[in-house]
């Protein structure tokens, strides 16, 4: 996959979907948004409910000026980079472009892979199967860790002593088991007040 030199020198990537919708998770919830999800993980949680994301070969390509074409179209200038692990590639080129036309960028990433771009926002959403790169817990602006079972408490805190002092703490229910783990969340944060809850809002309001 990345040897494809267009993927390499960041000026096109495997586009599994892209939409224009309200931001649902995390700190940002409630904003209109133009998000891409790029196709690639290795990370391959148990849980994932974008695994048509994984195999970056079965999407078609999208250019950076397809992109940035298609994000310009929508009232918002508000761009979420998402995936799949947008970290797979080097997303300079890409930031660049979409900071030339004015919009705010913000990236969506488990943070196994090296950062690049240059970002107004960055959600680092951890997992234990394969642990952020040290930079990314140190840039993070907003860490949000899903909570599977009552074992994601204690990588949560994990995560929580290795990201800086002013990034935003999320603990975030696993959709499919969220209204069972729903009030050990609620008592865990209640207890633990340095975190906040984050629940996949756009599954409630039924939006992408
Ligand atoms: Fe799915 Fe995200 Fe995990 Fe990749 S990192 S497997 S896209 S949940």
């Amino acid at each position: 996959m990345l040897k494809d030199n267009n993927f390499t020198e960041g000026e096109a990537f495997p586009i599994v979907e892209d939409f224009y919708t309200i931001q649902g998770e995390g700190f940002h919830t409630g904003k209109p948004a133009y998000f891409i999800r790029i196709g690639g993980c290795d990370v391959c949680c148990s849980w994932c409910d974008v695994k048509v994301s994984w195999n970056p070969t079965i999407h078609p390509i999208g250019t950076v000026k397809q992109i940035v074409d298609k994000a310009l179209s929508f009232p918002a200038r508000a761009v979420v980079i998402t995936g799949g692990e947008p970290l797979l590639y080097n997303l300079d080129v890409l930031c660049e472009t979409l900071k030339l036309n004015k919009f705010e960028i913000f990236l969506e990433t488990s943070g196994a892979h090296t950062l690049s771009g240059t970002w107004d926002w960055i959600c680092l959403s951890p997992k234990k199967n394969s642990p952020p790169v040290e930079e990314l817990f140190q840039k993070a602006n907003e860490l949000k860790v899903v909570i599977d079972s009552e074992l994601d408490f204690s990588w949560a805190e994990y995560c929580k002593n290795n990201v800086s002092d002013t990034c935003k703490l999320y603990l975030q229910p696993e959709w499919g088991i969220y209204k069972t783990k729903l009030p050990i969340i609620i008592d865990y944060i209640k207890n633990n007040p340095r975190w906040s809850i984050s629940l996949q809002t756009q599954k409630f309001m039924h939006i992408p």
